[in-house]
């Protein structure tokens, strides 16, 4: 490693590369295989900030009138107008995980905020072993498109966990609201109850394994509804659907406002020179995010303008393959010292909402993408973003307006180096991203189309199953 490396940061670079102190003899410093480490590292060995050793505690969660300042007194207002019809009506959500993951995320701010609007909502996590979750995970990737052999045994073990889950779950509410495919067989209780059925689909159906597809949607189509994320990522049912676009939570410590001193000091931290442009993408090293390809980018407009890149990533640490892209992306860097690489562990939240805020761009250069949330949160910071017109990203980036859509290393190269030559242009569309992201992708807007819903489905209470 020469000491114009790229500035990779992460447990990997103290492991397996020794830095020049290292090579010198120096004392070394040892780490967990999680710390980040500093870009001065190489040349000083400081104290890593306390606050990326260990994960934080988690803040509680807001109320409703923490919301005020960011969306209005009136959109409040409109909330709990919309509750008032189903107020001490109940809500069941059941999804697979209490914790990881954007559902579990988002069903941690959803359930107490409905709750707060004086509809009762509970939330459970269904149980299942080490062979349920092996065969959920390869329906979820098989439905994404992956080649599947879909065997008798993995049927059996998916019917077994929902039957001993159904026979465990009590089913009272007047709503029960399934995520994702894990729990779908819990629909044959539906004859049952008088509840409302509803399958919340996350993931993209759009092309799925045919065999999975055939297997799950007849658990599917026992639902009174099913709602997806986006337009695109449907397939056509027998039982109405509705759109819900995914939310980011403004409130989060992703999302939050950050003071500058704050964003000034993690900048510090990881060797980020907020005096120059700052170009970032944000994303777990997977080839489908195109790492390299915003490398290449960065290259091609370095060319014309200064920048730096910061490639602000996690997960390689512990997945085979998000290390080999990490290192992929390390080749392709090169020698650049304004490449900037962090393998980040996964509770660094504050940290990528500071980098975000650094951020002069984001780049999201996805070449297959879900709803693509990294977008949302770079469009709720104002920040003007390219971004791969792939997934949900053309839901968000309307091209020219709330942001700008490319296709190529060259169209991406193009717009970094327009937006960071034309600031007036850049920054009315990081504007226009942020008041687009108001209207359709806060909290807020996703409380307020549950709550629609609800109502929908209560008004057609006695023809259930006949709700369009
Ligand atoms: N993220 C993170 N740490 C990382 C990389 C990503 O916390 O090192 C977050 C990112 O901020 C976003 C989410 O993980 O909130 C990724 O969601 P997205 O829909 O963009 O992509 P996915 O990883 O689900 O394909």
């Amino acid at each position: 490693m020469s000491s114009d490396d790229p500035q990779t940061i992460s447990a990997s670079s103290t492991v397996d590369t020794p830095a020049p102190a290292e090579a010198a003899g120096r004392e070394v410093e040892r780490r967990s295989p999680h710390l980040p480490r500093r870009a001065s590292d190489r040349r000083s060995a400081r104290p890593l900030p306390a606050s990326v050793l260990t994960p934080p505690a988690p803040p509680p969660p807001p109320h409703l009138d923490d919301y005020k300042a960011i969306v209005g007194q009136s959109q409040l207002d409109t909330l709990r107008y919309l509750a008032k019809e189903l107020k001490g009506k109940t809500i069941k959500m059941i999804n697979s995980t209490a914790v990881g993951g954007g559902v579990a995320e988002m069903l941690n701010r959803l359930v107490p905020l409905l709750s707060e609007l004086e509809v009762p909502t509970h939330w459970d996590v269904i149980t299942g072993g080490n062979d349920f979750f092996e065969v959920t995970k390869a329906f979820h990737n098989a439905l994404h498109g992956a080649p599947y052999q879909l065997t008798q045994a993995a049927k059996d073990i998916f019917l077994m966990y929902n039957e001993q889950n159904r026979r465990r779950m009590q089913f009272g509410e007047d709503i029960v609201v399934i995520h994702d495919p894990q729990p779908a067989g819990l629909v044959l209780s539906r004859p049952q109850t008088p509840a409302h059925w509803v399958w919340r689909c996350h993931i993209d159906l759009s092309n799925p394994n045919a065999e999975v597809w055939q297997f799950l949607r007849p658990f599917v189509e026992q639902y009174d509804a099913a709602i997806f994320s986006s337009q695109s990522f449907t397939q056509q049912l027998s039982i109405p659907q509705y759109l819900f676009y995914p939310c980011i939570d403004p409130l989060s410590e992703k999302n939050k406002e950050l003071p500058d001193s704050q964003v000034q000091e993690i900048c510090d931290e990881f060797g980020i020179d907020r005096s120059r442009p700052i170009v970032t993408q944000v994303s777990r090293f997977d080839r489908l995010k195109d790492p390299v390809g915003v490398v290449q980018a960065y290259k091609l407009a370095k060319k014309y303008v200064d920048c730096q890149l910061v490639l602000a990533g996690g997960g390689a640490s512990d997945d085979p393959e998000g290390a080999a892209v990490l290192q992929e992306v390390k080749e392709a860097a090169g020698n650049d010292p304004d490449i900037i690489i962090l393998d980040l562990p996964p509770w660094c939240a504050v940290q990528i909402n500071a980098i975000q805020r650094a951020s002069t761009i984001i780049v999201q250069k996805s070449l297959k993408e879900g709803f693509g949330l990294t977008v949302t949160e770079a469009l709720w910071k104002g920040k003007p973003t390219i971004a791969g017109a792939v997934g949900g990203i053309p839901n968000q980036i309307i091209h020219k307006l709330t942001g700008v859509l490319v296709h190529s290393v060259e169209g991406c190269a193009f717009q970094i180096r327009y937006l960071l030559t034309h600031p007036e242009f850049a920054r009315s569309i990081g504007s226009s991203g942020r008041e687009h992201v108001k209207e359709n992708f806060l909290m807020t807007t996703n409380v307020k189309r549950w709550l629609l819903l609800f109502r929908i489905l209560e008004h057609t209470k006695g023809r259930r199953g006949q709700v369009s």
